[in-house]
């Protein structure tokens, strides 16, 4: 029977880390650290995630800021936003919620974000010094860093491990293969041409899943003792629950959990890290501006 990896146990000991360091600096006369969040429109999970992130702020004494512009919004207002923000020295993160509604374009607005506050490590600055060898980027993403984290707590030993990392997106799936390279290991990054994904999945020692397909791993994709990140999250319908609807990862937890050696559970897994992460950024933010 595999670990269970409790993300929420280590997101909660990270943030209670974040809220000392936070009020050491306040005892020491600096600002709290602050964190401009902004979401365009109006997509509900958009506004969850947003809104979580917020809350984890206020708990830890970051102070949040809540930009909230129209749907219609266009190209050059929020990139004057993001020129303020940019300015503004009570706002030391900029984090700006994605997907964007359509025609704006994604990849201006995160190149337009400060570097010193790009605490959601998007801009294409810091992700090109993740994919170069012996460069360090100021910030890292959330989600890639919290894999990373778990790692570490469930002992994977990363030097010579194969790993295999299914999903390539810019936010969580090549990230983390760049970290998991970055730490030594062997990684096969996975997509939907993959052939024989099963095949693939079974030759891990380290197995990250990020595809967003409800319970696609299955047992008999992994190999004995494997550690298993589940990064997805899902809804699948429940009409046994009150919502009408369950999270599910992208794993088969229950017959997974009887040949892994350590695994994530969703929710509870890698979700918690992300926001314990995101604070993390931005109290480095804070202490980069402070010099
Ligand atoms: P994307 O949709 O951007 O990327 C999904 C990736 O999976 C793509 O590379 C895609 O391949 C690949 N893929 C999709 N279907 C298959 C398949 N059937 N077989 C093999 N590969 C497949 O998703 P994200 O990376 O943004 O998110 C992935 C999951 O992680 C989602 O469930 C999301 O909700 C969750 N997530 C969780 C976070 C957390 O904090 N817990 C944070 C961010 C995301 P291709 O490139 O070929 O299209």
């Amino acid at each position: 029977m595999a670990k269970n990896i409790d993300g929420k146990k280590i997101a909660e000991e990270t943030k209670l880390e974040i809220a000392k360091l936070v009020s050491k600096r306040k005892s020491d006369g600096l600002p709290p650290p602050g964190l401009a969040t902004v979401l365009v429109g109006e997509d509900p999970a958009s506004d969850v995630y947003v809104r979580m992130k917020q809350r984890a702020c206020e708990e830890a004494g970051i102070t949040a800021f809540d930009y909230r512009l129209p749907e219609d919004t266009n190209q050059t207002d929020l990139e004057s936003l993001i020129d303020e923000l940019n300015e503004r020295k009570d706002v030391h993160g900029i984090l700006v919620q994605l997907p964007l509604p359509k025609g704006l374009d994604e990849e201006r607005v995160l190149k337009r974000v400060s570097l010193e506050k790009d605490v959601d490590g998007f801009h294409p600055e810091n992700v090109g010094k993740l994919a170069q060898k012996g460069r360090t980027p100021l910030f890292v993403p959330a989600t890639p860093s919290g894999v990373m984290v778990l790692l570490e707590h469930a002992g994977a030993e990363l030097s010579g491990a194969d790993a295999v990392v299914l999903g390539r997106s810019n936010i969580v799936g090549m990230p983390v293969a760049l970290l998991l390279i970055e730490r030594n290991a062997t990684v096969t990054v996975c997509h939907s041409r993959t052939n024989d994904l099963a095949a693939k999945c079974r030759e891990a020692d380290v197995l990250i899943a990020a595809v967003g397909r409800p319970e696609m791993v299955r047992s008999d994709w992994v190999k004995p003792g494997a550690i298993v990140i589940d990064v997805g999250v899902n809804r699948v319908e429940d009409s046994t629950k009150k919502r009408g609807y369950r999270l599910v990862g992208d794993v088969a937890f229950d017959e997974v959990k009887e040949i892994a050696g350590a695994i994530t559970p969703v929710p509870g897994g890698v979700g918690p890290m992300t926001i314990a992460m995101l604070l993390k950024n931005t109290v480095r933010a804070a202490e980069l501006s402070d010099n």
